[in-house]
């Protein structure tokens, strides 16, 4: 599953090269930072663009399943 909802509005609108719109996966690596944040790496599937994300703990709780099943499936 896409994960576009947890981008800034400029990245999960964002097009590919080509046009597509950019679809948002886990890499699989996330880190504790400084401040209670977690950052987490994500590629568009499609153009492999990267981006780092940064959640909030309580925020990476909510979204901690969903990221793990994106992760596992890798759709
Ligand atoms: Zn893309």
């Amino acid at each position: 599953m896409k994960l576009n909802h947890l981008l800034p509005r400029h990245l999960a609108e964002g097009r590919c090269t080509d046009g597509k719109q950019h679809f948002w996966l886990p890499t699989g690596a996330i880190e504790a930072k400084p401040g209670n944040n977690i950052a987490i790496s994500l590629y568009c599937k499609h153009c492999e663009k990267q981006e780092w994300i940064f959640l909030t703990y309580k925020e990476y709780e909510t979204q901690k399943g969903l990221i793990e099943n994106a992760i596992k499936t890798n759709e």
